[in-house]
């Protein structure tokens, strides 16, 4: 995955599930943000793998503190998603724990213009119907 975010990242892009992302989609349920986690080289790794991309060991979900900064972000002004108010932040945040765990996401419950690199936020989700079943998706809200 790029570092950086594609400016055409879709607001809302959900999934279909699979046993390897399963977790992440519906971890929010219960609140928790769920990655994926290799206990051989002891990482994490977004997006949901089966194998990790470093020892291709088996990797399993695990609970992150859903706490992050912006690493970087722009302001949609297009309405490309139905039912997506303009205008709205399309983020990557750097989740605090690892330098180079990074999610695509929202950030929501925000002033668009008061958003900034380096911002602290915390997870939060919004629950979607994907063929029967719900998903979380998750968004970012600044902390405090
Ligand atoms: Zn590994």
């Amino acid at each position: 995955m790029a570092d950086v975010a594609a400016p055409d990242v879709a607001a809302r892009m959900l999934p279909a599930l699979t046993d390897h992302n399963r977790a992440f989609w519906i971890g929010g349920a219960n609140g928790t943000l769920m990655i994926s986690w290799c206990p051989a080289c002891e990482r994490y790794a977004q997006p949901p793998a089966a194998d990790c991309p470093e020892c291709e060991g088996a990797m399993v979900p695990r609970a992150v503190s859903g706490r992050g900064s912006i690493y970087t972000y722009t302001v949609n002004h297009q309405p490309f998603m139905p039912g997506v108010p303009v205008p709205y932040v399309i983020a990557i945040v750097a989740l605090d724990e690892q330098d180079d765990l990074r999610l695509a996401t929202n950030i929501v419950d925000c002033e668009p213009d008061s958003v900034r690199i380096g911002l602290e936020v915390q997870v939060r989700f919004e629950r979607h119907e994907v063929e029967g079943e719900s998903v979380y998706y998750p968004v970012f809200a600044p902390r405090g």
